[in-house]
């Protein structure tokens, strides 16, 4: 697979063309950044292991039914993807208030939902990325109804799998982003709705379920100590860590603090 050339280059993640029109490379970066790009760093590392938990998350979400996008992991930095055509919503499901539901609606932090939250936010940074309602996303023609019915029904799935998923490793999910695309079924002749971008400590809110200690990007907005140690532990506790210590270029601050795996 010939990489081409920059087709796009998003906060934390770059997009290159490739031989295969139908397919795409998505390149995952070392840039964090919140608070709509006030907050800005490097954390060295964190590409290699978002690339890693995206891809362990993604797989096991296709192999539990769910259409993706992703193809395969090519190198530490890099997964070959379809390509699809991004719906402009991003799409929150909450189990738990926090973030900006908490400051939204002055909902007590750490509150447990009735029943998973969804909400849609238009992708536009300029704008801060606003709530909104269906009726917004149908009426500016973002996605149409079946879209949508079809996006709800995949996301609370999605929402349940991956509730179990963490929940087998000690982790409680309190929410997450999610985000479609519209990618062309070669077999099939069709284009349908796949899911896109990437599931990682970036688009997730994770807690210990004993400790209810962050392990995702609330590290780096709220300036709580290491951020790559909160992403390693997540690594650490879906069995993915060892493979990604074992490659020189991640230089995480703490080696000593890596378990390998014993042959
Ligand atoms: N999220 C994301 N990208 C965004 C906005 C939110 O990945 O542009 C994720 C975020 O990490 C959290 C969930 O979506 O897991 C809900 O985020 P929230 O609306 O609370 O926004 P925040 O206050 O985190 O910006």
């Amino acid at each position: 697979m010939n990489k081409g050339k920059k087709l796009y280059e998003g906060k934390a993640k770059i997009i290159y063309s490739t031989n295969d029109k139908y397919l795409v490379i998505q390149h995952f970066k070392d840039d964090a950044t919140a608070f709509n790009n006030l907050k800005k760093s490097k954390v060295e590392g964190k590409g290699v292991l978002n690339n890693r938990i995206s891809e362990y998350l993604l797989t096991s979400l296709a192999q539990s039914g769910i259409k993706t996008h992703f193809v395969k992991r090519l190198n530490m930095r890099e997964q070959l993807i379809r390509r699809a055509e991004i719906i402009p919503i991003e799409f929150i499901v909450r189990n738990v208030a926090s973030g900006s539901l908490t400051k939204r609606l002055g909902v007590a932090e750490g509150t447990v939902l009735n029943k998973p939250l969804l909400e849609y936010c238009l992708k536009n940074d300029e704008l801060q990325d606003p709530v909104v309602s269906k009726e917004h996303i149908f009426n500016f023609e973002w996605a149409t109804k079946e879209e949508i019915k079809q996006i709800d029904k995949m996301t609370l799935r999605i929402n349940d799998i991956l509730i179990g998923l963490f929940r087998g490793i000690g982790i409680k999910l309190i929410d997450f982003k999610i985000e479609y695309g519209k990618s062309w079924n070669k077999d099939k002749g069709v284009n349908e709705i796949v899911l896109a971008d990437e599931i990682s400590p970036d688009t997730c809110r994770l807690w210990d379920s004993k400790t209810e200690k962050k392990l995702d990007k609330d590290r780096f907005r709220k300036d709580l100590g290491n951020i790559i140690e909160g992403y390693q532990e997540v690594a650490r506790r879906l069995g993915i860590l060892p493979e990604i210590a074992n490659v020189k270029e991640v230089n995480f601050s703490k080696p000593r603090s890596i378990k390998f795996k014993k042959k």
